[in-house]
C-alpha cells in the first residue's frame, strides 16, 4: 500500500537530525508540503540543500512565546509530527533538575504547546487532521539510568491518549509510536556492546530498529490508511514490549 499525501500540510519538530529528519524528507516523497520546525539553523540549511521543497523553522521549542510566534504563520496545518526529542541519562540518585527541566521542556510541554497551536487551528477550520507523537518503549518499561527519560516518555503516552479523547470528536486523530533502540541516534545511549548485547537479546526479533521502521510507521499513522487507529501507543519494537 501506497501513502499518498497530496494537498496535505506537515509539520514535523526536530527535524533537524535522526528520526524528524527522515520523516520530513519521506513526507515531501508522499507528496506532502512540510515545515521542518527545529533549533539549529546549520541542520535546516542543509535539509533544504537536500530538499527545497521544504520549508525551514528555527525556533527552539522550550521558548513558548517564540515558538507560538514561529508557527503563526505556517499557514493551514493537516499533520504533525511531534517528534522533538532529548535523552538525559543518569540515574535516579544523579539527575539533576537542569537536566529534568530541561527534559520535560522538549519532549512533554513542548509538545503540548506544538499541539495546542495546530490542532486549535484544526478545530477552527472544521478540517479534521492527524497527529504522531514519537515516544518511545521507554514509556513502558523501566530503563538502567533513563529514569527522567522513561517518565517523559510516560507522559506523552498519556498526552496521546487524553489529545485522543478531546481532540477525536473534531476529526484529529492523535497516536503515538513507540520506537526501541534506534541504529545511528541510538548509539549514544547503548554504544558499550555489553549494553547493547543486554538490549538486544531482550528484544524478540534480535536487533535494534532501523530509522525507516519508525518513519514508515508514521507515515501509517498519518495517513487515512489509519483512519480508524486513534489513541494508540505502538511499538516499533521487536516485541520488545511483549515480553
Ligand atoms: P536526535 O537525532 O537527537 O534529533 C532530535 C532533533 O530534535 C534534533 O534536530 C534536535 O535539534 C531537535 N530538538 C531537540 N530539542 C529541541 C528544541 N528545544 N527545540 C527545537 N528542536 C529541538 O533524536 P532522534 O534519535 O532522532 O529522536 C527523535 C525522537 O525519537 C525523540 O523524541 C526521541 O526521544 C525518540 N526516540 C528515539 C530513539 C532512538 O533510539 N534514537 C528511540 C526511541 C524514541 P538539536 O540537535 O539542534 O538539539
Amino acid at each position: 500500500m501506497e501513502v499518498k499525501l497530496e494537498g496535505k500540510h506537515a509539520v514535523v519538530t526536530g527535524a533537524g537530525k535522526g528520526i524528524g529528519r527522515a520523516t520530513a524528507l519521506a513526507l515531501v516523497r508522499c507528496g506532502a508540503k512540510v515545515t521542518a520546525v527545529t533549533r539549529t539553523q546549520a541542520d535546516l540549511d542543509s535539509l533544504v540543500q537536500e530538499c527545497a521543497a521544504i520549508t525551514p523553522v528555527c525556533v527552539d521549542l522550550c521558548d513558548w512565546t517564540a515558538t507560538r510566534a514561529a508557527l503563526q504563520d505556517v499557514g493551514p496545518v493537516d499533520l504533525l509530527v511531534n517528534n522533538a526529542g532529548c535523552a538525559a541519562l543518569e540515574s535516579v540518585l544523579e539527575v539533576t533538575e537542569e537536566q529534568f527541566d530541561r527534559s520535560f521542556n522538549v519532549n512533554v510541554k513542548a509538545l503540548l504547546l506544538v499541539s495546542q497551536i495546530v490542532a486549535g487551528g484544526m478545530k477552527t477550520r472544521g478540517s479534521g487532521g492527524a497527529i504522531v507523537n514519537v515516544s518511545s518503549q521507554a514509556s513502558q518499561r523501566a530503563l538502567r539510568d533513563h529514569a527522567v527519560y522513561c517518565a517523559t516518555k510516560a507522559a506523552v503516552d498519556m498526552l496521546t491518549k487524553v489529545m485522543a479523547l478531546e481532540l477525536g470528536p473534531h476529526q484529529i486523530r492523535v497516536n503515538a509510536v513507540n520506537p526501541t533502540v534506534v541504529n545511528e541516534m541510538g548509539r549514544r545511549g547503548w554504544s558499550r556492546p555489553d549494553k547493547a548485547v543486554a538490549m538486544t537479546t531482550r528484544i524478540p526479533l534480535g536487533r535494534f530498529a532501523e530509522v525507516e521502521d519508525v518513519v514508515h510507521t508514521i507515515l501509517f499513522l498519518l495517513s487515512d490508511l489509519s483512519s480508524m487507529i486513534n489513541g494508540v501507543t505502538l511499538p516499533v519494537d521487536g516485541g520488545f514490549l511483549a515480553c
